[in-house]
């Protein structure tokens, strides 16, 4: 068979689209790792983490933050159904940087009645990683 000139890229929350558009290769961060795709992949079923997502076309490189969910990658498209995801540009900064002192905060005392660790490294990491792909998109384009 052919190997497809392009993949169409079919990226969904439940609560919005987040692209539906022919792309070159995209960068998904796998439970196991990041994984690039590119026309012709071999299909695969992944878990995906919190991290982040680029998807180009040509030279146009477009970041998204994400944040669980799954990937279906076939020879000519990837489907990705996340749980969370923004688009670079849709970042609001203050309320990510706010999570992430919430977070700092809740870390810095973990004698706390209520201390949940994990919630508050997840937490963490969630804040840090928006704060990176919305920087990156905005410094690099
Ligand atoms: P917060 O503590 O600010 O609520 P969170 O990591 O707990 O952050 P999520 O549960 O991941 O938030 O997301 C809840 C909803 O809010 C989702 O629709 C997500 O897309 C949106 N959201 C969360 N943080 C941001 C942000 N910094 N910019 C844009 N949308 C965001």
């Amino acid at each position: 068979m052919a190997i497809p000139k392009s993949l169409r890229l079919e990226f969904v929350t439940p609560e919005r689209a987040i692209a539906h558009e022919d792309v070159d290769e995209v960068e998904l961060p796998g439970e196991q790792g990041f994984f690039a795709v590119l026309p012709g992949h071999a299909p695969l079923l992944a878990a995906l983490k919190t991290g982040p997502i680029w998807y180009r076309k040509g030279n146009d490189k477009h970041f998204a933050f994400i944040s669980g969910g799954f990937t279906e990658v076939t020879a000519d498209r990837v489907s990705v159904l996340a749980q969370v995801a923004e688009r670079a540009e849709d970042i609001d900064i203050a309320r990510a940087e706010a999570s992430k002192r919430r977070a700092e905060e809740r870390l810095s005392k973990p004698t706390l009645a209520d201390f949940d660790a994990e919630r508050a490294r997840i937490a963490m990491l969630r804040a840090l990683t928006r704060l990176q792909v919305a920087r990156h998109s905005r410094t690099r384009g």
